[in-house]
């Protein structure tokens, strides 16, 4: 094993057992979690009998409990905040009925709690560093001075601040996801996490998928085992294109009409909460793919993957090819990661999406391309 390798896999041994020793949150209830979960655990997770909880919302008698809460909601025109009116219903009426009921003291409002718990000092945090990590990358990317061993720094940095310090929450993906569900199970639209969604799009348009390329803690972790040397993969865009965007209308179309989020369990961003089994799974299935493949769950799967590739269209700063003075000697194309620098150089009216990985710029014998609003000078070939 030569020193490249060895660095390489101590680094991704290091995160493994940094994102094993991650605590599993206490207490962590998302309003789209409760809805894709089954009604007899949620009433459980909020301290109330399931069939009381039924009968106080007319759910009909013959409901499946066990069946999940949007699903149930949705066949009765109810809605999430029925299930709180619900649930506020009977702890009051044991609230009344006292001590004789042994029921003790109200469990607090599980939405509430959601609210509460959510550390938002943490979340602020996350996004000024991620404000800044974006801001740096997108001047070593202007001025071109992204080394290789800065790349790699960065990409073994990143999982470990944005995911296994700060957490999985908030995510890119989460966000579109979420919104989505959440919309189409109760009609609500949770602000702050459209913010956040917006943040993150505002990024990738001002520099170009650059929030993807270093700072999204399961897109940044698949980027460094793909570091790993090995022979390479680049599946054709039209494929990895037509499953992602497949994948999107499924997951769209079943929530709208089940109430039911097909993504959450198969989440890989859980891997920096290990609090799914499938979903570390499915996150172990794209690191191992992501060794030969680049960033398989970002190019098959991502949602927001897919939204911020329709944002690329009108991306202000991304990599730009001088055509005159690029000599046609295919490097930038043979080094790119994906087709996405074919893509940029051809013209192509939808290239692959950029991860913002500096390749090209770095490798290009000619400084034919940079990292800007607008082309390399000619007189940049003589730099
Ligand atoms: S495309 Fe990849 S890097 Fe971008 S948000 Fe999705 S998982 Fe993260
Ligand atoms: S090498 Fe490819 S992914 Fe990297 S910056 Fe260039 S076009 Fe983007």
């Amino acid at each position: 094993m030569n020193r490249r390798r060895r660095v390489l896999m101590t680094c991704l041994v290091t995160l493994m057992a940094a994102c094993a020793l991650q605590p599993v949150p206490a207490q962590e209830m998302d309003p789209v979690q409760a809805m894709s979960m089954p009604f007899e655990e949620l009433a459980a997770a909020r301290g109330v009998d399931a069939g009381q909880l039924a009968a106080e919302m007319g759910l009909p008698a013959d409901a499946d409990l066990s069946a999940p809460t949007g699903q149930l909601l949705k066949a009765s025109g109810l809605a999430l905040p029925d299930v709180q009116r619900a649930v506020q219903s009977l702890r009051a009426a044991a609230a009344e009925m006292g001590d004789a009921t042994g029921a003790g003291p109200a469990v607090p409002d599980a939405l509430a709690e959601e609210a509460e718990g959510k550390d938002w000092m943490r979340i602020r945090i996350k996004f000024l560093l991620w404000v800044a990590v974006f801001v740096g990358a997108l001047v070593l990317l202007m001025r071109t001075k992204v080394s290789p061993r800065l790349r790699v720094a960065m990409l073994v940095a990143a999982p470990l601040i944005f995911g296994v310090w700060l957490g999985v929450e908030p995510n890119a993906p989460g966000t579109v996801k979420d919104a989505i569900m959440l919309y189409a199970s109760t009609g609500v639209v949770f602000m702050p996490r459209l913010i956040a969604f917006a943040a993150f799009l505002v990024m990738s348009i001002i520099g170009n998928k650059v929030f993807c390329g270093w700072g999204c803690q399961f897109g940044t972790l698949q980027d460094l085992v793909w570091h790993l040397p090995t022979r390479k993969w680049k599946p054709p865009f039209w494929l990895s294109g037509i499953v992602r965007a497949g994948f999107f209308a499924a997951f769209t179309v079943v929530a709208f009409t089940v109430g039911t989020d097909i993504m959450e369990p198969i989440d890989p961003f859980r891997i920096f909460r290990l609090g799914a089994v499938a979903a570390v799974a499915v996150a172990a299935v794209m690191l191992i793919a992501g060794v030969w493949i680049y960033r398989p769950w970002c190019s098959f799967f991502c949602p927001f993957g897919l939204v911020s590739w329709l944002g690329e269209r009108i991306a202000l700063t991304k990599p730009r090819v001088n055509l005159d003075t690029c000599i046609d000697c295919l490097r930038c194309e043979r080094e790119c990661p994906n087709w996405s620098i074919k893509g940029l150089r051809r013209r192509e009216p939808l290239p692959q999406d950029c991860f913002a990985c500096g390749t090209c710029i770095r490798v290009c014998p000619v400084n034919a391309i940079r990292w800007g609003v607008k082309p390399p000078p000619s007189d940049a070939a003589e730099e």
